[in-house]
């Protein structure tokens, strides 16, 4: 391959919220170094980044192309399949890797050839695709380096993890992590066999140290330290964040609907606010939004609650209990989506009730907002035993959600005698993330690290 003027670096995102936001953060550290960067995804109604097909920004001294993965056998709209993540990841498996060739093959043609491939987790078929042309690749971990860090060491075998039944005095010991019990491990870990998120995500964690050239990790050295650390002997780990949105508006697609959240917040008092929000994918039940709905309203504090339009019709009584949560006086205002990077770092906010996906997690601490934790899948009980346990910037609201538990959580965080050292300890996490974020920190000499690499392979 020949070397391009400018090193091309093109991002594959699995076609989710949460894997878009911080490779899409990745890319524009990357673009306003002077590299060249093209972002692809395969996307899907619902899936929101800002930028439609064919689209150039200019960033720093580089530039974003996005190109998105389409053609061949990929879209198929009507396909019922493309309507849950699944069957999202499904098709893609089997449709986009010709597809990516071509992408890849085609960046040749018009003169800039691919540099580095950096894929996420959950692509492993863009890590495959990648390898097959001898294209240089590395994988951004877009979880905690604690949660990659188990998967490693359960899929190989290297600790001792606790049954699904195993009691909560039975823990995992992994070098640089406290220990874990049953239920705060990653739920992939105990899933079953034959789930196809399971099996994509063993794909990954057994290939990881023989494929993939780079691991970018989204987290930074004051948050996991030990972690990374101890990891380091066994996979090529960089941390490049906190990689969290900055005011700039990418990845939230509703400027309108932003701008007004915005003004809602800037009429509340300082820290008065409770923020919920569950992400991008989470279904709650209708018993836990009908508990949502009164427990806020019995906090009798300003509220602005996430819902979004696949969980409104999870209401009871159509939009019946939130009216009532809201009431009259405007107490309460409730968006289909919302820039959370941007409604988190205002300061009228002042709880954060959050599923703990790592995204949402990282912009919690790096916006200094407490939270009470409600965790479901996934890498989430994790994160939520980080927050409240290891972080110390929270509290954990108890499964099944009841409306009392949750007044009482928000209360600990946000008024009660806990509340100033669980406020002190989220400040102290903030300036962490900060000076990670600042000239010379963690984030800065991680991105550094990766263009050398990256400049040393075009050479
Ligand atoms: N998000 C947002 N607005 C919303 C809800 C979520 O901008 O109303 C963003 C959030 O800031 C985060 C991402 O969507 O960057 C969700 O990722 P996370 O890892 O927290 O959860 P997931 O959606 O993967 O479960």
């Amino acid at each position: 391959m020949s070397s391009s003027p400018m090193p091309h670096v093109l991002l594959v995102s699995a076609p989710l919220q949460g894997h878009v936001n911080p490779l899409l953060v990745l890319g524009r550290h990357l673009a306003s170094r002077g590299l060249l960067v093209t972002f692809t995804t395969a996307p899907h109604a619902g899936l929101k980044f800002g930028h439609g097909d064919g689209a150039t920004i200019d960033v720093g001294r580089g530039t974003i192309r996005f190109e998105h993965l389409k053609g061949g056998d990929l879209w198929a709209p009507d396909d019922p399949r493309y309507h849950d993540p699944t069957g999202v990841m499904r098709r893609i498996e089997e449709a986009a890797p010709p597809v990516l060739a071509e992408l890849i093959r085609r960046q040749s043609e018009a003169g800039r050839p691919v540099s580095c491939v950096v894929a996420n987790a959950f692509a492993p078929w863009a890590t495959r695709v990648a390898r097959g042309m001898a294209v240089p690749h590395a994988m951004l971990w877009t979880e905690s380096c604690a949660v990659l860090s188990l998967f490693y060491h359960y899929f190989h075998s290297l600790a001792d993890f606790p049954s699904r039944e195993a009691g909560p005095g039975a823990t995992v010991a992994v070098p640089g992590l406290p220990p874990l019990a049953a239920g705060d491990l990653p739920a992939l870990i105990h899933a079953p066999e034959e789930f196809l998120w399971r099996q994509v995500l063993i794909a990954d964690i057994r290939s990881l140290r023989e494929t993939v050239t780079w691991v970018l990790v989204n987290t930074f050295d004051e948050l996991e330290r030990p972690t990374i650390e101890a990891l380091r002997p066994h996979l090529p780990v960089i941390p490049v964040g906190p990689l969290c949105r900055g005011t700039e508006n990418h990845g939230s697609g509703q400027d309108d609907d932003d701008d007004d959240c915005v003004a809602w917040l800037d009429a509340q008092p300082p820290r008065s606010v409770v923020f919920v929000a569950f992400g991008s994918l989470l279904q709650i039940s209708r018993d836990e939004m009908s508990e949502l709905a009164e427990g806020l309203a019995a906090t009798g504090r300003p509220f602005l609650l996430v819902v979004r339009d696949d969980n409104r019709e999870l209401l009871p009584d159509g939009d019946h209990c939130l009216a009532a949560a809201t009431g009259s006086d405007s107490r309460g205002k409730v968006v289909a989506w919302c820039d959370q990077a941007r409604v988190l770092s205002h300061g009228a906010v002042g709880c954060f009730v959050t599923h703990c996906g790592w995204n949402s997690t990282v912009e919690a601490l790096a916006s200094g907002v407490p939270v009470v934790t409600y965790p479901a899948w996934a890498d989430q009980p994790t994160n939520a035993k980080f927050l409240a346990d290891v972080y110390g910037v929270g509290v954990r609201l108890p499964k099944p959600m009841t409306r009392d538990a949750l007044r009482r959580c928000i209360e600990k965080v946000m008024g009660g005698p806990e509340a100033v050292a669980v406020r002190a300890r989220s400040a102290k996490w903030k300036a962490e993330a900060t000076a990670a974020l600042s000239t010379g920190g963690s984030l800065e000499k991680g991105i550094q690290d990766f263009v050398a690499a990256i400049l040393s392979i075009c050479a």
